[in-house]
């Protein structure tokens, strides 16, 4: 059984009218490459110059908390990861939804961009208490996935090396937190 954390791009529109980005001089490294042919990009992330305003509607605090500061301490400090308020704009909203049906079927957490702030999924559906993955271990695992998907990261293969950004939850370690090649992917993208 494979139970997939999303990668859902649902409307990119907005940045085919974004002008380029000015060649970043901190980056020494190019990304890393992502299952897919993919890279990791500054493009396809919630990142707004360097900090996510997110504004916080999950329930799952534990695993809210989890997740920012695992992307927000030893060393990984180049993307300020900061509440919204009323002087800013939301560029990362947490949001739960609680289905079983169709796109949703199996999938445990998604990153959606927009053409406003960008959405973070959790899924109550299988993360609820008494549900299949209902405790804050699973929970954590998620959250700290779709985070990485929000600062850019796509995903990797755990027969390349251990990583958070594995797409089946089982491959993902359960300490939830950045591995040491996703720190340095971090530092390759953020500088
Ligand atoms: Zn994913």
């Amino acid at each position: 059984m494979t139970t997939e954390l999303g990668w859902g791009v649902a409307v990119v529109a907005a940045s085919l009218f974004a002008l380029p980005q000015p060649p970043s001089v901190a980056v020494a490294a190019a990304p890393a490459r992502c299952v897919g042919g993919q890279k990791d990009s500054r493009g396809r992330s919630a990142v707004d110059g360097h900090e996510v305003r997110w504004e916080d509607e999950t329930k799952f605090n534990n695993a809210f908390r989890h997740a920012n500061k695992a992307w927000s301490t030893h060393g990984l400090t180049q993307v300020k990861l900061r509440p919204d308020d009323a002087s800013s704009i939301a560029d990362l909203q947490w949001q739960d939804v609680n289905s079983t049906r169709e796109k949703w079927k199996n999938v445990l957490g998604q990153y959606a961009s927009g053409p406003g702030a960008d959405t973070l999924y959790l899924n109550r559906a299988y993360l609820d208490s008494g549900k299949r993955y209902g405790d804050d271990m699973y929970r954590r695992m998620v959250a700290a996935h779709e985070l990485g998907h929000a600062l850019g990261f796509c995903h990797k293969s755990p027969s390349w090396y251990p990583t958070l950004m594995a797409k089946d939850l089982e491959d993902v370690p359960t300490n939830a937190l950045p591995a040491d090649k996703d720190r340095s992917n971090y530092h390759k993208l953020w500088g």
